[in-house]
């Protein structure tokens, strides 16, 4: 199974590869550290789809508040189901990996925050920074995250997000936040189609013989079995990847094609 850790891995190496060619005239990152921060929110992200299950470490990352959204998360995902389905959909009891796995959620939820920050600014800025680099530090450092506190998580956030507010403007813009949070739905629901039976990626919407929400997977043989181990192997080819874009944003951002200088350069001799 893909846990957590995995999810955001994903999330931070998409992130940090989108990071490179989105232009800045649209919301992408013009400098490095920039990018870094970009990656950072895409990493949070991409467990923001996990909301639909109370289960989920992701519930438990700013304690009671995020389980209390859980639940909600997760009968409100059940009645788009309700709503959205045809006869011939199967039953469901719980309304894990419906609304939140689809295409529409990553673009929703993207525009969503666009929308919030272009109209009111800094505040909903700093909110969504404020959660998505908690869900970041939940996934990214899941032993430190699960030994203390959901306060000292929520702490580390909040000091993450003013910090960003204050040094990186750029960042915390409409474009730039909105287009982070929909690469980092993407990077889960990828994860999610590679590993279970599938997501319902046009779920509601698109229907195919009759069936409005039906799991986009890949062919069996190309299928992860859900285990350990190939979850494991999956968080380690993630995280050389991401390791590796990320000295290449900060030290040679050529090499991915990025318009921002390199954060280090060595004087010439
Ligand atoms: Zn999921």
């Amino acid at each position: 199974m893909v846990m957590g850790p995995t999810h955001s891995m994903s999330g931070a190496a998409l992130g940090l590869a989108m990071a490179a060619v989105i232009p800045a005239s649209i919301g992408g990152p013009s400098t490095a550290v920039g990018a870094m921060t970009f990656a950072a929110v895409t990493a949070g992200a991409a467990l923001l789809p996990d909301l639909d299950s109370p289960q989920a470490t992701i519930a438990r990352t700013f304690g009671f508040l995020s389980v209390g959204a859980a639940h909600i998360t997760e009968n409100a995902a059940l009645a788009v189901y309700e709503v959205s389905r045809s006869d011939r959909d199967r039953d469901l009891h719980n309304g894990h990996r419906t609304a939140t796995h689809t295409i529409w959620f990553a673009m929703l939820a993207g525009l969503l925050v666009g929308v919030l920050v272009a109209m009111f600014g800094k505040v909903p800025a700093l909110v969504v920074l404020f959660l998505m680099l908690g869900l970041a530090v939940r996934g990214l450092f899941p032993e430190w995250s699960s030994k203390s506190d959901w306060l000292a998580i929520t702490a580390v956030s909040a000091g993450a997000a003013l910090a960003v507010g204050a040094w990186q403007p750029q960042m915390a813009s409409a474009w730039a936040l909105g287009m982070a949070v929909t690469v980092g739905v993407i990077a889960h629901l990828l994860g999610d189609a590679l590993t279970k039976s599938g997501v319902p990626m046009l779920g509601g919407l698109v229907s195919i013989n009759g069936k409005r929400w039906w799991d986009i997977c890949p062919p069996g043989f190309m299928r992860i079995k859900a285990n350990g181990v190939a979850d494991k192997a999956l968080l380690a080819v993630f995280t050389v990847l991401a390791v590796w874009l990320a000295y290449a944003t900060l030290f040679d951002p050529s090499i991915l094609g990025a318009p921002w200088p390199p954060a280090l350069t060595t004087a010439a001799p």
